[in-house]
């Protein structure tokens, strides 16, 4: 009491140090007493406790209660890491009064109790941490966050499962959604499907009512074969430009009759069908496509390949709809939030040679399978190879998944399933071939995935654990070669039709999409969540959300959870109308810039421009999210960080190696 009072006719500090207990997690390693008694000795400080579980409803109650009682001027917490609660603390003690940017947090968890076992000098070092935060907590002041107005619209990147079921909820809540799609129609990879896993729905028939649901939204501006230019700005205020290719038909006088396409004479591999069958150079990718007008691939379009020598589709159309003349046009409108649901890649085989994907026409992907079973594929659903229905078929899984050799040791989550469902589906259509799976170990962890992965087995379906190390071919058939892990010795087993079970990779674009809306990848190479328990749909740019398989591997029904999730976290800006920046910004000394632009260069956020007219840098406070790479670059010390200023950090720093910061 006797300091308490002290301070307080001094005009100093007044700070509350509150050590957590975390249960154990802290106090096992941490002898948390020990930590607040130093506390309480630090210049500045008039009460240090700890508790239990400082982030409770009583935790907090017993911060704000001091606040008032001793009229602190700042609080320090020590507990875990400030990612996971400084929100917490900063609204608790705000609810009191006091400015959110005089609370500070000592990272005594993640960074101390959890990898240290000595007692002592774990608690030597929390002792340090919070020495050192209380010397910055002395120095910081108050800032005030901002209120920005947001746009009531949304973007969604990606028009798959994922997309569309984002689209939807958002535009079902009232709001318009701008939907791009770089393919000519939505539907992603599920619409390539044939039957879904465990419930075996026709893919095509679950999915084309919520095409057609997107097509026929009042709220959805659906821009197909089309591509994001450009994103600026931020959270409540995304500038967008969307480059619309040029599909050489004018989509407001087509029927869709679908003459065109029929009378054209130029036939190319379908993309659609993964290279089996071919497609026409004027195309819609499938049947049920949404739009359903066709589009010109100008790649291989004799009119535009032979210097307008072809021209049937032109000639065949009763209402003129064909427009070689028509340009790529830029379309530039304002979202306040954004969801990325652009998707993934298959895994390419070509990078495992000795499973002969390029050599051997009977060697074939997963996706390729589901073509071949569907009844709108190639063979028109037979399971035909060569012209011959296949007498024994072999899967082997993983393929590109938990595979170091490739750099991709994650699972990709759907392939065990998927192939137990194509295996049922030849066992359908040929009830006497033979087929074998090769399998590491089943992960059948879903709804219902056990009950069908037992069915599949029970329909005479051989799984053998196995790692294949080659496929060659001896006379007209395929053997598959390598070892039998179970009994640990080497087989052999001949084939007509091997199906590659391959993995889910990050779309070879994602590099784009990360620079466009400066996000983070995931080790993995799938763009990264911000939290990936807490927050597993919003990304670290605020305002910016992730649906379906961009984020990592999912099947259908995680997919359309994760788009629901991004939908709703996408809704409530729109719903609130304002948003609150952080305060925490650069701040460039005018006086001392001179004009390098360093900081423009450096700046993954657009937020620094040069002026011309004064030969300095400017911040744009709304674009700037504090992250200081501008101030570490800035060669003459120009640029401070609010909350963050070199005097707050070295106080932090002689306090942490035990110095006097004078
Ligand atoms: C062989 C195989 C079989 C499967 N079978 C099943 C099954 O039976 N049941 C099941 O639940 N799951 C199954 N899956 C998984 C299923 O395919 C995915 O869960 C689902 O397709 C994920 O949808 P998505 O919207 O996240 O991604 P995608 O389907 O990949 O859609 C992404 C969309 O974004 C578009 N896009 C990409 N980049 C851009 C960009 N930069 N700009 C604009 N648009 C862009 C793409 O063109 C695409 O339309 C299977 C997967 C495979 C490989």
């Amino acid at each position: 009491m006797d300091q308490d009072k002290q301070t307080q006719e001094a005009g100093e500090q007044r700070l509350g140090v509150y050590v957590c207990h975390c249960g154990i997690n802290i106090a096992r390693t941490v002898d948390v007493a020990k930590v607040a008694a130093m506390a309480s000795e630090l210049p500045g400080v008039v009460v240090a406790k700890t508790y239990e579980y400082m982030c409770s409803d009583p935790g907090q109650n017993l911060i704000k209660a001091d606040i008032k009682e001793h009229g602190l001027t700042g609080v320090v917490v020590a507990a875990c890491s400030p990612r996971m609660h400084e929100p917490t603390f900063r609204a608790a003690v705000a609810e009191v009064g006091m400015n959110p940017y005089l609370f500070e947090m000592a990272n005594i968890r993640e960074q101390c109790s959890w990898i240290h076992e000595d007692r002592d000098d774990a608690t030597a070092k929390a002792t340090d941490l919070v020495r050192a935060a209380v010397a910055r907590a002395s120095r910081l002041v108050t800032l005030a966050e901002r209120e920005i107005e947001v746009t009531p619209e949304a973007l969604v990147i990606g028009g798959g499962i994922a997309g569309i079921q984002a689209s939807l909820d958002i535009a079902e809540a009232g709001y318009k959604v701008h939907l791009v799609e770089r393919e000519p129609s939505i539907g992603g990879h599920m619409a390539q499907l044939d039957k879904t896993f465990p419930t075996l729905d026709c893919s095509a028939c679950i999915l084309t009512p919520k095409m057609v649901d997107v097509a026929r939204h009042p709220n959805i501006d659906l821009l197909a074969y089309s591509e994001i230019e450009e994103i600026t700005g931020y959270v409540g205020n995304f500038h967008v430009k969307v480059r619309r290719k040029a599909t050489s038909v004018d989509r407001h006088l087509c029927t869709s009759c679908g003459d065109c396409v029929e009378k054209c004479p130029s036939k190319v591999p379908s993309e659609f069908n993964e290279g089996a069958g071919t497609r026409k150079s004027i195309y819609t990718p499938f049947p049920q496509a949404v739009p359903s007008e066709p589009v010109i691939d100008r790649e291989t379009c004799l009119y535009f390949t032979q210097n307008g020598k072809c021209g049937v589709c032109a000639k065949i159309c009763t209402v003129n709809a064909i427009d070689y003349s028509l340009e790529d046009e830029f379309v530039e409108f304002d979202v306040g939030t954004v969801v990325v649901a652009t998707g993934y890649d298959e895994f390419d085989p070509n990078l495992k040679p000795e499973l002969g994907y390029a050599a051997y026409e009977n060697v074939i992907t997963g996706l390729e399978m589901e073509r071949l079973c569907s009844a709108s594929g190639p063979t028109e659903g037979a399971i035909v190879v060569g012209g011959k229905e296949p007498k024994d078929v072999v899967f082997i899984q993983c393929v590109g998944s938990r595979d170091e050799t490739v750099g991709n040791p994650y699972c990709s989550r759907v392939c065990c399933m998927y192939t137990a469902k194509q295996a049922h589906l030849i066992r359908e259509k040929l009830p006497k071939t033979n087929i074998t799976i090769f399998y590491m170990d089943i992960r059948a962890f879903g709804k219902g995935f056990e009950e069908f992965y037992d069915r599949v087995r029970k329909e005479s379906v051989i799984y053998r654990r196995g790692s294949v190390s080659e496929i060659y071919k001896q006379g007209d058939r395929l053997v598959v070669r390598g070892e039998d892990t179970l009994i640990g010795e080497p087989m052999e087993i001949e084939a007509d039709l091997v199906v590659l079970a391959t993995g889910l990779t990050p779309r070879d674009e994602t590099s784009d999409i990360v620079k466009l809306l400066k996000l983070s990848r995931s080790s993995d190479g799938f763009l990264m969540e911000a939290h990936p328990k807490l927050r597993p749909v919003d990304t670290a740019v605020e305002g910016v959300f992730l649906a379906g398989c961009c984020q990592g591997p999912k099947d259908i029904p995680d997919a359309v959870a994760q788009a629901k999730g991004a939908a709703s976290s996408a809704i409530g800006p729109m719903a609130r109308g304002t948003v609150m920046a952080e305060a925490l910004t650069a701040v460039i000394d005018e006086d001392l810039c001179s004009g390098c632009r360093i900081c423009v260069s450096v700046c993954p956020y657009g937020a620094l421009s040069y002026d011309e007219e004064d030969d300095v840098s400017k911040v744009n406070e709304a674009l700037c999210k504090g992250c200081g790479t501008c101030a570490a670059a800035c060669p003459s010390g120009t640029i401070t960080m609010s909350h963050f200023t070199s005097d707050q950090l070295l106080a932090q720093v002689v306090a942490l190696i035990g110095g006097s910061d004078g």
